[in-house]
């Protein structure tokens, strides 16, 4: 007599539910990718209880005859699944034929539903998994399934569900979720009498990522930027900017071909596309969507379909970082041109191809050189940047003509001989900051400008040190960071874990713009630094420097991927300080290094530089609404 049997039909459904139906959450998207799949337009959301005593999914979906209503709760019974050969390509969010026989199976579950076209609907009672009464009723088109009790008859499962609210809020991302894969869509949730969601159909991507995230801000676009892959993947999309990212507790919703799904390749792709302007322990957050063929992406590797695997995994990476990275780029040229007025370079296709291409930023030409003829500072009068003279400026002579304060310890150093750029492109400068009035600076910290119909808020700091951030990372990707030879070199004398760092990396030294040269013993001499320093004492250079490699990769030098943290010290230790006063040229010339800048929106460690009140804001403050 054998022991091995064949589960029963109810057995094998309970199993299953196991699988499926792991809160009540996952009970309304798999409800919810079946009122997509039947193509609604409309989707209502009742939860009561946390979803424990009633959860109600109401679409206008094409809806189901009588057949199909009882055949829905049979296991294995789909109608979007034909044959093997569509397994591999699968277009739907739904094709196990799983979801309702083994919801209807923890659950008291009722289904009501009409097709299009028919007089009346049906009607189905199921009760932990027996059906317990069919009839035809009179409906709205569409299907109306509810679902009472869950896990009334497996109480073990039940005992491991959190509090309503925990639920609820699951319940919540779930719908938020699908909301954004399918922003034509409307969808209401309702939890208990609450509205907490109220999604009109018919939305575009941008304003549902807006009402999903409760979000006015700007947004990065990744609409529209990874043209050359467009035959197997697109990218769409919108992220929040850098440092409005944590400040929600805001996620990064990942879809693929309109499914939500957890994809840490996908979040590092993003992650990369960001880099340096993502604080630390930031995450990217916003709605990434990706289309692909459905035949290079696996779907049924994971029980609720929440994990997916790629065929092409590495290219999908690489695509994904390019497009990120080159929304980063389009933002700043937006911000350039509305700031500064700088005619906007429009990409044509072939630039969007190259950067698809060429995923590291690093290997991007640099759009916009420094002129070598151009000192770093320039004395600017109020108006008319081009009449100006190129030369040093002269602070005491100038800054009673324009300011009525001297700076008592001025940091912006002239920086003679910067390198011709290697391609110059033609760049148009803007003929003044007409447009971008400088008022002032505030706590010795901030600049303060008035533009239109706005407040202009600069960080000095932030703004100065991702100018010379760019400057070396450019110099150091070309292999050329430009030095400034020491007239008198200087000796430093160095403890055995430096001498050892030291030794081993002397070439790096070099290659960021620091020259050393053995002496003797303990002793190394400084024979230049890096021109973006030059306004430091060369040992502090050094220090620093030889701090930065230490801090980014342990005792023996840099370790890969450091080398970014290695350039921001030292770009931060150069910069302007906080607490440093300027004189209205040194402001100006700020100004303009930032017109010139190709990245200037945010320090490489990622905290903005620049923030905008609007008019209207600052009335609020003084409750001036309407004048
Ligand atoms: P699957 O979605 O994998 O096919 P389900 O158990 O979720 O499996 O659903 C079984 C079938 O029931 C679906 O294939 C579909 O034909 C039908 N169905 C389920 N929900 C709806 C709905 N809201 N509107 C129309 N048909 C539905
Ligand atoms: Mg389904």
């Amino acid at each position: 007599m054998s022991r091995i049997r064949i589960l029963s039909e109810h057995l094998a459904n309970q199993i299953a539910a196991g699988e499926v139906v792991e809160r009540p959450a996952s009970v309304i998207k798999e409800l919810l990718e079946n009122s997509i799949d039947a193509g609604a337009t409309t989707i209502d959301v009742q939860v009561e209880g946390g979803g424990v005593r009633l959860m109600r999914v109401a679409d206008d979906g094409c809806g189901m005859d009588g057949d199909d209503v009882l055949l829905c709760i049979e296991r294995h019974a789909t109608s979007k699944l034909r044959d093997e050969s569509q397994l591999s390509a699968i277009a739907t969010l739904g094709f196990r034929g799983e979801a309702l026989p083994s919801i209807g199976s923890v659950s008291r579950m009722t289904i009501l539903s009409r097709l299009q076209g028919s007089e009346s609907g049906t009607m189905a009672d199921l009760r932990y998994g027996t059906l317990h009464a069919v009839r035809e009723t009179g409906c709205s088109l569409g299907t109306i399934i509810e679902v009472r009790h869950l896990f009334g008859n497996v109480p073990a499962r039940k005992k491991f569900l959190k509090s309503a609210r925990t639920e609820s809020y699951h319940i919540e991302e779930a719908v938020k979720n699908q909301a954004i894969a399918m922003p034509s869509v409307g969808f209401t949730l309702k939890f208990d009498n609450r509205t907490a969601l109220d999604l009109p159909a018919g939305n575009d991507l941008e304003t549902r990522v807006r009402q999903v995230f409760a979000y006015s801000g700007p947004m990065l676009s990744l609409e529209h930027l990874g043209a050359q892959e467009a035959e197997t993947l697109q990218v769409g999309g919108y992220l929040l900017l850098p440092e409005a990212m944590s400040a929600r507790a805001a996620k990064l919703r990942v879809l693929v071909n309109g499914r939500a799904v957890q994809d840490k390749m996908i979040r590092h792709a993003v992650s990369e596309g960001m880099r340096g302007f993502l604080m630390k322990g930031y995450q990217p957050a916003g709605a990434i969507l990706l289309t692909i063929d459905p035949s290079l992406v696996d779907v049924n590797v994971h029980p609720s379909k929440r994990e997916i695997r790629f065929r092409k995994s590495v290219e999908v990476h690489r695509i994904v970082t390019a497009v990120v990275s080159r929304a980063m780029e389009r933002y700043q040229e937006e911000s350039r041109s509305r700031l500064f007025r700088v005619e906007s370079e429009t990409k044509s296709d072939a630039d969007t191809d190259q950067v698809a291409q060429v995923p590291q930023p690093e290997s991007r030409e640099p759009e916009i050189s420094y002129p070598a003829d151009e000192p770093e500072i320039l004395p600017l009068p109020k108006k008319s940047l081009g009449s100006v003279p190129r030369t040093t400026v002269d602070r005491a002579a100038t800054a009673g003509d324009v300011g009525s304060f001297k700076p008592e310890t001025p940091k912006i150093e002239p920086v003679p001989a910067v390198r011709p750029p290697v391609v110059e492109k033609e760049m148009q400068p803007a003929e003044d900051f007409s447009e971008l009035k400088l008022i002032g600076q505030l706590f010795s910290l901030y600049l303060l400008c008035e533009q239109d119909e706005r407040l202009v808020v600069i960080d000095q700091h932030a703004a100065h040190e991702r100018i010379l951030y760019g400057r070396l990372r450019q110099g150091y990707l070309e292999k050329n960071i430009p030095m400034q030879q020491l007239m008198f070199p200087v000796t430093v004398e160095l403890g055995p874990d430096h001498l050892e760092l030291i030794e081993k990396n002397e070439d790096r030294f070099r290659e960021l713009g620091v020259e050393v040269e053995f002496f003797g013993d303990t002793t190394w001499v400084v024979k230049s630094v890096p021109a973006a320093m030059k306004g430091m004492e060369p040992v502090e250079v050094f220090h620093e420097v030889l701090d930065a490699m230490q801090n980014s990769g342990g005792r023996s030098g840099v370790v890969a991927g450091g080398i970014d943290d290695v350039l921001a010290q030292m770009a931060c230790k150069a910069a302007i300080k906080a607490g440093n006063r300027l004189a209205p040229e040194e402001m100006l010339s700020l100004l303009r290094q930032m017109q010139e800048s190709d990245v200037f929106s945010h320090c490489p460690h990622g905290r903005p530089v620049i923030k905008e009140f609007s008019r209207q804001e600052i009335e609020k403050w003084f409750h001036r609404h309407g004048g």
